[in-house]
């Protein structure tokens, strides 16, 4: 067996699988998850309307176009995921809960597809908003620039800034992906990842994206945070959960629970998760069971769990009830060996119609 590939696969299905486990409970307290569904120790159907079991959502969806933009141009990401957001838009429904063939995505990205769509530059249809939506997918650019760590800082800035204006925005991208790089050739226990040169990676991208956006506002609250989570993350889980929380309320407009999508809070949730777990099946299983932002949550453990423990290691129980499970091989092969201008068997558009006409 390749244990590069293994990890590989293992990031990019575990972003899926996290993903699919914890869209039956997005927005659910632990005690609502609890009375419902006892533990989630399975892929579950929801209980809410409308959601197949195993099925992805934005996350999932958006973590394949990033790896379609990376291989098809690895200097200029950015561009290529623009011009495929909004074809999944234009191509499928439009109304009432349906926005192309685009599932589960929040108002700021609808915003900026939708910018998009009437005609404004790729880079130039970005909000101001430090929520989630650039850490979830980013996991296909430290698969592919897993030893390039200058070639991982500028095409995190230059796909994050399609979406995201908010310096912390791109930081916790930064964050998530540099984990991930270091995670694949990782032997260690995932805590001794939790090191000085992730704070410098992360302190030097808010540096170099506050230049190029021209943005002052927030510049370090996402490293600054890092290097206190990092200072207390031994502490027992409720403690650290608790100062997230409060960490995060400190600079968020709405003050909200460690799981809400403000990058402070559930970004760094799921990188104490990460740090502190013991195996895969644990630790997506404990981030889930938190509540709130699930299915995003569970999409950021599960890519960088992934990387560290391995395809092998994702129970094969939750594989087989993933909707993309075996669909993603030739994408995985391409990121192992680094191709460049590569084409899928199949795009993500004739992927995502084909699932939403099983579905529907
Ligand atoms: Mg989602």
């Amino acid at each position: 067996m390749n244990v590069l590939r293994d990890r590989i696969a293992g990031s990019f299905y575990g972003l899926l699988v996290g993903d699919a486990l914890g869209c039956p409970v997005e927005g659910y307290t632990p005690g609502k998850i609890r009375q419902i569904f006892g533990r989630i120790t399975e892929m579950e159907e929801s209980q809410r309307g409308w959601w197949p079991k195993g099925l992805h959502s934005d996350d999932g969806q958006q973590a394949i176009m990033v790896c379609d933009s990376i291989l098809t141009d690895p200097e200029r990401p950015g561009q290529v995921f623009a011009h495929l957001i909004v074809d999944m838009y234009q191509t499928g429904p439009k109304g009432f809960f349906k926005f192309g063939l685009h599932r589960g995505t929040g108002g700021n990205f609808r915003h900026t597809v939708k910018a998009l769509s009437r005609g404004c530059k790729w880079n130039e249809g970005a909000t101001v908003t430090a929520g989630n939506g650039a850490a979830m997918r980013i996991a296909p650019l430290a698969l592919y620039f897993r030893d390039d760590l200058e070639g991982l800082a500028r095409a995190v800035i230059d796909l994050t800034r399609v979406t995201h204006l908010d310096i912390r925005g791109l930081a916790a991208a930064s964050a998530v992906a540099f984990i991930i790089a270091r995670a694949l050739s990782w032997e260690g226990k995932p805590a001794g990842l939790a090191d000085e040169a992730m704070i410098e990676f992360v302190h030097e991208l808010e540096e170099r994206s506050s230049d190029l956006l021209q943005r002052k506002s927030n510049l370090h609250d996402f490293s600054e945070a890092l290097r206190e989570l990092f200072s207390f993350f031994d502490e027992p889980r409720q403690e650290v959960l608790k100062k997230i929380e409060e960490k995060a309320n400190q600079t968020s407009l709405f003050p909200g629970g460690p799981t809400s999508g403000y990058v402070l809070a559930s970004v760094m949730t799921s990188l104490y998760m990460f740090f502190s777990s013991q195996n895969f099946e644990q630790a997506l299983t404990d981030t889930v069971m938190l509540g709130g932002d699930t299915d995003t949550t569970g999409a950021m453990t599960g890519q960088m769990c992934g990387a560290l423990y391995g395809f092998e290691k994702i129970p094969r129980r939750w594989l087989e009830n993933l909707v993309s499970f075996e669909s993603l091989e030739d994408r995985i092969n391409a990121l192992l060996e680094k191709k460049i201008s590569f084409r899928p068997k199949k795009t993500v558009i004739e992927m995502e119609k084909q699932w939403m006409e099983e579905f529907s």
